[in-house]
Protein backbone atom coordinates (compact mmCIF):
# COMPACT_ATOMS: atom_id res chain seq x y z
CA UNK A 1 0.00 0.00 0.00
CA UNK A 2 1.14 3.50 -0.72
CA UNK A 3 2.53 5.95 2.26
CA UNK A 4 -0.45 8.04 3.96
CA UNK A 5 -0.12 11.73 4.37
CA UNK A 6 -1.61 13.26 6.67
CA UNK A 7 -3.59 13.12 10.58
CA UNK A 8 -7.20 13.58 10.08
CA UNK A 9 -7.78 11.10 7.16
CA UNK A 10 -11.07 10.06 5.98
CA UNK A 11 -11.64 6.76 3.78
CA UNK A 12 -14.73 6.33 1.42
CA UNK A 13 -15.55 2.68 0.04
CA UNK A 14 -17.59 1.91 -2.88
CA UNK A 15 -17.65 -0.05 -6.27
CA UNK A 16 -17.71 3.62 -7.94
CA UNK A 17 -19.37 2.16 -11.37
CA UNK A 18 -19.32 5.08 -12.21
CA UNK A 19 -17.88 7.74 -9.83
CA UNK A 20 -20.21 10.79 -9.50
CA UNK A 21 -20.83 14.11 -7.87
CA UNK A 22 -23.32 12.36 -5.03
CA UNK A 23 -19.15 10.80 -4.06
CA UNK A 24 -17.11 13.84 -4.62
CA UNK A 25 -19.69 16.60 -2.75
CA UNK A 26 -19.73 13.74 0.37
CA UNK A 27 -16.21 13.64 0.48
CA UNK A 28 -15.58 17.74 0.43
CA UNK A 29 -18.91 17.99 3.08
CA UNK A 30 -17.19 15.10 5.22
CA UNK A 31 -13.29 17.02 5.13
CA UNK A 32 -15.05 20.33 5.77
CA UNK A 33 -17.06 19.65 8.81
CA UNK A 34 -14.43 16.99 10.06
CA UNK A 35 -11.39 19.07 9.44
CA UNK A 36 -9.73 16.39 7.45
CA UNK A 37 -6.38 16.30 5.49
CA UNK A 38 -7.40 14.03 2.82
CA UNK A 39 -9.65 11.83 1.67
CA UNK A 40 -8.58 8.35 0.11
CA UNK A 41 -11.23 6.58 -1.86
CA UNK A 42 -11.44 2.85 -2.18
CA UNK A 43 -13.06 1.29 -5.10
CA UNK A 44 -14.29 -2.30 -4.14
CA UNK A 45 -12.54 -5.31 -6.12
CA UNK A 46 -15.07 -7.72 -5.42
CA UNK A 47 -17.73 -5.91 -3.25
CA UNK A 48 -19.84 -9.05 -1.31
CA UNK A 49 -22.81 -7.27 -1.80
CA UNK A 50 -23.01 -6.52 -5.20
CA UNK A 51 -24.09 -8.60 -8.05
CA UNK A 52 -20.41 -9.56 -9.77
CA UNK A 53 -21.74 -10.36 -13.43
CA UNK A 54 -23.26 -6.87 -14.29
CA UNK A 55 -20.37 -4.78 -12.53
CA UNK A 56 -17.71 -2.97 -14.72
CA UNK A 57 -14.10 -4.28 -14.47
CA UNK A 58 -11.58 -3.38 -11.62
CA UNK A 59 -9.63 -1.03 -14.25
CA UNK A 60 -12.73 0.27 -15.58
CA UNK A 61 -13.85 1.64 -12.14
CA UNK A 62 -10.62 3.06 -10.88
CA UNK A 63 -9.55 4.40 -14.29
CA UNK A 64 -12.89 6.89 -14.24
CA UNK A 65 -12.35 7.68 -9.99
CA UNK A 66 -8.29 9.05 -11.31
CA UNK A 67 -10.25 11.05 -14.12
CA UNK A 68 -12.34 12.25 -11.13
CA UNK A 69 -9.94 12.77 -8.60
CA UNK A 70 -7.41 14.85 -10.39
CA UNK A 71 -9.21 18.12 -10.09
CA UNK A 72 -8.80 17.19 -6.11
CA UNK A 73 -5.99 17.99 -4.51
CA UNK A 74 -6.75 16.55 -1.23
CA UNK A 75 -8.55 13.16 -2.99
CA UNK A 76 -6.68 10.18 -3.15
CA UNK A 77 -7.44 6.82 -4.52
CA UNK A 78 -6.43 3.79 -3.11
CA UNK A 79 -6.03 0.48 -4.87
CA UNK A 80 -5.58 -1.75 -1.96
CA UNK A 81 -8.52 -4.31 -2.40
CA UNK A 82 -7.41 -5.11 -5.47
CA UNK A 83 -3.62 -5.72 -4.12
CA UNK A 84 -5.54 -7.94 -1.45
CA UNK A 85 -7.45 -10.34 -3.66
CA UNK A 86 -10.53 -12.02 -3.31
CA UNK A 87 -13.45 -10.54 -1.50
CA UNK A 88 -13.33 -7.18 -0.18
CA UNK A 89 -14.27 -6.80 3.37
CA UNK A 90 -13.91 -3.31 4.85
CA UNK A 91 -12.66 -4.34 8.36
CA UNK A 92 -9.91 -6.03 6.42
CA UNK A 93 -9.44 -2.90 4.31
CA UNK A 94 -9.17 -0.77 7.56
CA UNK A 95 -7.00 -3.06 9.16
CA UNK A 96 -4.72 -2.83 6.23
CA UNK A 97 -4.72 1.32 6.70
CA UNK A 98 -4.36 0.74 10.62
CA UNK A 99 -0.62 -0.69 10.02
CA UNK A 100 0.53 1.90 7.58
CA UNK A 101 -0.27 5.32 9.73
CA UNK A 102 0.92 6.16 12.90
CA UNK A 103 -0.53 6.85 16.67
CA UNK A 104 -1.80 10.71 16.10
CA UNK A 105 -3.02 9.53 12.99
CA UNK A 106 -6.67 9.19 13.06
CA UNK A 107 -9.03 7.31 10.46
CA UNK A 108 -13.05 8.39 9.75
CA UNK A 109 -14.57 6.08 7.06
CA UNK A 110 -17.03 6.95 5.25
CA UNK A 111 -20.45 5.75 4.32
CA UNK A 112 -24.10 7.01 3.12
CA UNK A 113 -27.09 6.72 5.47
CA UNK A 114 -28.33 3.89 2.85
CA UNK A 115 -24.52 1.92 3.28
CA UNK A 116 -24.64 2.24 6.91
CA UNK A 117 -27.83 1.36 7.73
CA UNK A 118 -26.38 -2.44 5.88
CA UNK A 119 -23.56 -2.49 8.46
CA UNK A 120 -24.25 -5.07 10.56
CA UNK A 121 -24.34 -7.25 7.85
CA UNK A 122 -20.78 -7.08 7.12
CA UNK A 123 -18.38 -9.27 7.97
CA UNK A 124 -17.16 -8.52 11.93
CA UNK A 125 -18.65 -4.97 11.55
CA UNK A 126 -18.39 -4.00 14.93
CA UNK A 127 -14.97 -4.76 15.21
CA UNK A 128 -15.01 -1.53 11.99
CA UNK A 129 -14.40 0.90 15.58
CA UNK A 130 -11.09 -0.50 16.59
CA UNK A 131 -9.74 0.83 13.26
CA UNK A 132 -11.30 3.60 12.31
CA UNK A 133 -14.32 6.51 13.48
CA UNK A 134 -17.31 6.11 11.21
CA UNK A 135 -19.04 8.65 9.45
CA UNK A 136 -22.24 8.50 7.95
CA UNK A 137 -23.53 11.39 5.67
CA UNK A 138 -26.74 12.02 4.97
CA UNK A 139 -28.47 10.73 1.48
CA UNK A 140 -32.01 11.74 0.10
CA UNK A 141 -34.53 9.65 0.73
CA UNK A 142 -32.68 7.90 3.40
CA UNK A 143 -33.80 9.22 6.99
CA UNK A 144 -31.19 10.37 9.42
CA UNK A 145 -34.15 10.58 11.90
CA UNK A 146 -34.00 6.68 12.34
CA UNK A 147 -29.89 6.32 12.88
CA UNK A 148 -30.23 6.93 16.52
CA UNK A 149 -32.34 3.71 16.90
CA UNK A 150 -30.28 1.66 14.53
CA UNK A 151 -26.88 2.73 16.39
CA UNK A 152 -28.70 1.99 19.75
CA UNK A 153 -29.78 -1.67 18.09
CA UNK A 154 -26.33 -2.39 16.83
CA UNK A 155 -23.56 -0.56 18.12
CA UNK A 156 -25.34 -0.45 22.18
CA UNK A 157 -22.03 0.84 23.61
CA UNK A 158 -21.81 4.09 21.59
CA UNK A 159 -23.85 6.80 23.20
CA UNK A 160 -24.74 10.17 21.62
CA UNK A 161 -22.82 12.63 23.87
CA UNK A 162 -24.12 15.71 22.81
CA UNK A 163 -20.92 18.30 23.07
CA UNK A 164 -18.92 16.17 20.90
CA UNK A 165 -22.10 15.72 18.76
CA UNK A 166 -21.14 12.41 18.08
CA UNK A 167 -22.19 8.59 19.41
CA UNK A 168 -18.98 7.73 21.81
CA UNK A 169 -17.98 4.62 23.61
CA UNK A 170 -16.40 3.86 26.82
CA UNK A 171 -14.69 0.77 25.30
CA UNK A 172 -14.38 1.08 21.61
CA UNK A 173 -11.98 3.64 20.17
CA UNK A 174 -13.56 4.85 17.18
CA UNK A 175 -16.71 7.46 17.60
CA UNK A 176 -19.64 7.45 15.22
CA UNK A 177 -20.58 10.84 13.44
CA UNK A 178 -23.44 12.33 11.41
CA UNK A 179 -22.65 14.57 8.84
CA UNK A 180 -25.48 16.78 6.80
CA UNK A 181 -24.91 17.74 3.04
CA UNK A 182 -27.15 19.68 0.48
CA UNK A 183 -28.64 16.53 -0.97
CA UNK A 184 -27.46 15.18 -4.03
CA UNK A 185 -29.51 13.03 -5.64
CA UNK A 186 -27.64 11.07 -7.70
CA UNK A 187 -27.13 7.24 -8.07
CA UNK A 188 -24.34 5.04 -10.49
CA UNK A 189 -27.31 3.13 -10.59
CA UNK A 190 -29.57 6.00 -12.11
CA UNK A 191 -26.63 7.06 -14.13
CA UNK A 192 -26.45 3.02 -15.84
CA UNK A 193 -30.01 3.28 -16.27
CA UNK A 194 -29.61 6.77 -18.49
CA UNK A 195 -26.91 5.90 -20.27
CA UNK A 196 -28.72 2.35 -21.22
CA UNK A 197 -31.58 4.42 -22.52
CA UNK A 198 -29.56 7.22 -24.56
CA UNK A 199 -30.17 9.77 -21.74
CA UNK A 200 -27.78 12.61 -20.89
CA UNK A 201 -26.08 12.26 -17.82
CA UNK A 202 -23.68 15.39 -17.91
CA UNK A 203 -25.04 17.10 -14.76
CA UNK A 204 -24.27 13.76 -12.79
CA UNK A 205 -20.77 13.18 -13.18
CA UNK A 206 -17.03 15.10 -14.20
CA UNK A 207 -16.74 15.43 -18.06
CA UNK A 208 -13.98 13.25 -18.35
CA UNK A 209 -15.82 10.74 -17.01
CA UNK A 210 -18.50 10.99 -19.12
CA UNK A 211 -16.21 10.91 -21.91
CA UNK A 212 -14.10 7.81 -20.82
CA UNK A 213 -17.99 6.16 -20.35
CA UNK A 214 -18.76 6.75 -24.18
CA UNK A 215 -15.36 6.50 -25.54
CA UNK A 216 -14.99 2.59 -23.69
CA UNK A 217 -19.24 1.56 -24.18
CA UNK A 218 -19.69 1.31 -21.24
CA UNK A 219 -23.58 0.31 -19.41
CA UNK A 220 -24.72 -0.14 -22.95
CA UNK A 221 -26.92 -3.20 -22.41
CA UNK A 222 -25.30 -6.26 -24.31
CA UNK A 223 -29.09 -7.22 -25.64
CA UNK A 224 -30.00 -5.18 -28.84
CA UNK A 225 -32.92 -3.39 -28.70
CA UNK A 226 -35.39 -5.20 -31.34
CA UNK A 227 -38.35 -2.75 -30.06
CA UNK A 228 -37.94 -0.98 -33.50
CA UNK A 229 -38.47 -4.94 -35.22
CA UNK A 230 -41.74 -5.28 -33.53
CA UNK A 231 -43.45 -1.83 -34.30
CA UNK A 232 -42.23 -2.46 -37.99
CA UNK A 233 -44.46 -6.16 -37.98
CA UNK A 234 -41.06 -7.74 -39.05
CA UNK A 235 -40.99 -9.61 -35.38
P1 LIG B 1 -25.03 2.10 -6.82
O1 LIG B 1 -26.30 2.79 -7.23
O2 LIG B 1 -24.39 1.27 -7.88
O3 LIG B 1 -25.14 1.38 -5.50
P2 LIG B 1 -23.98 4.47 -5.54
O4 LIG B 1 -24.35 5.74 -6.23
O5 LIG B 1 -24.77 4.08 -4.32
O6 LIG B 1 -23.96 3.29 -6.59
P3 LIG B 1 -21.60 3.51 -4.32
O7 LIG B 1 -20.30 3.30 -5.00
O8 LIG B 1 -22.44 2.34 -3.97
O9 LIG B 1 -22.45 4.56 -5.21
O10 LIG B 1 -21.40 4.42 -3.02
C1 LIG B 1 -20.21 4.53 -2.27
C2 LIG B 1 -20.51 5.32 -1.01
O11 LIG B 1 -20.90 6.66 -1.35
C3 LIG B 1 -21.68 4.73 -0.18
O12 LIG B 1 -21.37 4.85 1.18
C4 LIG B 1 -22.85 5.62 -0.56
O13 LIG B 1 -23.83 5.68 0.46
C5 LIG B 1 -22.17 6.98 -0.78
N1 LIG B 1 -22.90 7.79 -1.73
C6 LIG B 1 -23.12 7.51 -3.04
N2 LIG B 1 -23.85 8.48 -3.63
C7 LIG B 1 -24.12 9.39 -2.68
C8 LIG B 1 -24.88 10.61 -2.67
N3 LIG B 1 -25.52 11.04 -3.76
N4 LIG B 1 -24.95 11.30 -1.50
C9 LIG B 1 -24.34 10.82 -0.38
N5 LIG B 1 -23.61 9.69 -0.33
C10 LIG B 1 -23.51 8.96 -1.45
MG1 LIG C 1 -24.64 2.13 -3.50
Amino acid sequence: MESIKGKRIGLLGGTFDPVHFGHLAAAKAVSEALHLDTVIFIPAYQPPHKYHFSLSPFPKRSAMLELALSSWPRFHISLVEAERNGPSFTCDTLEDFCKKITNDTRLFFITGIDAFKEIHTWKKYQKLLQFSDLVVIARPPHEEKSLGLYIEKYFANHLYDQEKDAWISQTERGAIHLVSMSPVAISSTEIRKRIDLGEGVEDMLPDDVADYIKKKGLYKSKIPNTSFLISKGIK
